[in-house]
């Protein structure tokens, strides 16, 4: 593997004036230097992920942090063989991470305390905190902090639902979060600060930084960090990797994450190519039989083939 690519991963919350016109002339930008990748753009900042090779992805770090409003940002930056992204995409948004609160927080004036990697490792293991993921369901399934809490969304949006059914959990505990980059524990933080909940830490730089961190080596985390690029997972740990992913229909241990067949569904599940074929990769018995399933047009399988399938299902359970 020669790595003459990057992926840059990168937030910001500064004021940004008409977003839309910045969104379209930071397009054309990227385009000119050949980036391809995801950038949200709104009134309360930037947000976004790219990849060039070593010398794109140079001139446009560099260019960011002319802008005075980016002089300060932070650019995690990994190594890779290829572009991690098909096309270029800048779009503005009402909010760079979508948490529609009705009453907004701005992470700029309230944001919980931030850990560096070596102060985050020993907080959670602080018998009296509690880890809590910021992250989606099938995030957490990929990889996630030793002993941290999952909570049961599969929408970012939904964690503050989710937090207000499970108050007495987090009460009177020191609460440490976490997400992939940092960005969407800014505002969750600031949120469980409004929220009342007085205790409130977040890693800093997010579950990416921690992994590069030469002190740290990514220890506590076990299996794989789940990213929105191609790569769909990174690795965090460097002392060992213990998997954590199961298999969606069998249980073994598995870090193989494929979307279901079903295109209405299009759900995220973690399966093996064994249980992808022998499934349809659908992920219950109304996505494996439905219409339209995927895995059924791109193996052009034939409705005996199909049939075949479904009826080795119903022998084998
Ligand atoms: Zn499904």
């Amino acid at each position: 593997m020669v790595n003459n690519y990057r992926v840059l991963l990168y937030y910001m919350y500064v004021p940004i004036e008409n977003p839309e016109e910045f969104a379209d002339e930071h397009l054309s930008f990227c385009n000119e230097l050949g980036l391809k990748g995801r950038i949200l753009v709104a009134s309360e900042g930037i947000n976004g992920t790219v990849s060039g090779t070593i010398e794109q992805t140079d001139l446009y770090m560099k260019a960011m942090k002319e802008d005075p409003r980016f002089t300060d940002i932070v650019f995690k930056v990994d190594l890779a063989d290829s572009h991690a992204f098909k096309k270029m995409h800048v779009r503005a948004r009402d909010e760079l991470v979508t948490l529609r609160l009705n009453d907004d927080i701005d992470p700029t004036k309230k944001t919980g305390k931030y850990l560096n990697p070596t102060q985050f490792y020993e907080a959670i293991q602080d018998p009296d905190t509690l880890v809590l993921d910021a992250r989606n369901d099938y995030e957490y399934d990929l990889g996630h902090f030793r002993g941290a809490v999952k909570p049961e969304i599969r929408n970012f949006r939904d964690l503050p639902d989710w937090i207000d059914q499970n108050r007495e959990m987090l009460e009177g505990k020191k609460i440490v979060t976490y997400c992939t980059g940092g960005i969407r524990c800014e505002k969750f933080s600031g949120w469980l600060l409004k929220e009342g909940f007085e205790d409130v830490a977040q890693l800093h730089g997010g579950i990416v930084t921690y992994g590069k961190d030469s002190e740290v080596q990514g220890k506590l985390w076990d299996g794989q960090c789940y990213v929105f690029d191609e790569r769909i997972s990174v690795p965090i740990n460097q002392t060992e990797h213990i998997i954590v992913g199961r298999d969606h229909f069998t249980g073994e241990p598995c870090e193989r994450y494929v979307n279901c067949g079903n295109p209405e569904c299009n759900k995220k599940i973690i399966c093996s190519e064994e249980s992808e074929h022998k499934y349809l990769r659908g992920c219950t018995h109304e996505c494996q039989v439905h219409p339209r399933n995927r895995y059924v047009a791109e193996h052009a399988l034939t409705e005996e083939q199909v049939r075949e399938k479904l009826s080795a299902l119903n022998l084998g359970s």
